[in-house]
């Protein structure tokens, strides 16, 4: 059937509502993809801050942790991190929130290596020993020291501010750039 013949006066008044709406909505999509684009990239880098500060706070916890058990333990620091089942509820500590590679175990008994990011390097410190490196995160590189301070980024920034003497690993913040040199304390 046909459709009704339109008007000559209404055919073109439709196309012109036809182009606005067309305008409109062009205009919203544009300021639409334009906040995404300038979004996107400031919640990406608030996130990844955000992880890395999450790390230092595991690493502090953890050093912390091991003084704990120094002082219940003749001054000496754990020989690895399973003797902390004392100080930590459950092992989640251990895995870094950016490391994917390392799940956490579902307790402390089934903590293996494959569920521990942080290497360990304070077997058999002693709690006197404040620069002793006691951790440090593979993925941020963020290093911890027996005083409890947690330095970010050390292991990639700095890694000329670490020796080794008597098989363990000292950390010298006089040789960390001036940028560099803020340090969480502890608490
Ligand atoms: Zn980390």
């Amino acid at each position: 059937m046909d459709s009704p013949a339109k008007s000559p006066a209404t055919a073109p008044r439709r196309r012109g509502w036809k182009w606005i709406l067309a305008v409109v909505l062009g205009a919203f999509l544009l300021l639409f993809l334009i906040a995404v684009a300038v979004l996107v990239p400031i919640a990406m880098k608030a996130n990844v801050a955000m992880q890395s500060t999450f790390c230092q706070s595991k690493l502090h916890q953890l050093a912390l942790g091991a003084r704990i058990h120094a002082v219940n333990h003749d001054s000496k620091f754990p020989n690895d991190w399973t003797e902390l089942t004392g100080e930590f509820a459950n092992p989640m500590l251990l895995v870094c929130t950016d490391d994917k590679a390392h799940p956490v175990a579902a307790d402390w008994a089934s903590v293996g290596a494959s569920n521990i990011t942080y290497a360990y390097l304070a077997r058999g410190a002693d709690d006197g020993q404040t620069n002793r490196v006691v951790a440090f995160c593979p993925v941020h590189g963020h290093l911890v020291v027996v005083g409890g301070r947690v330095y970010p980024g050390a292991m990639k920034r700095a890694p000329d501010a670490i020796t080794e003497r008597d098989g363990a690993q000292w950390f010298d913040p006089s040789k960390l750039p001036a940028s560099n040199r803020t340090a969480r304390q502890n608490r």
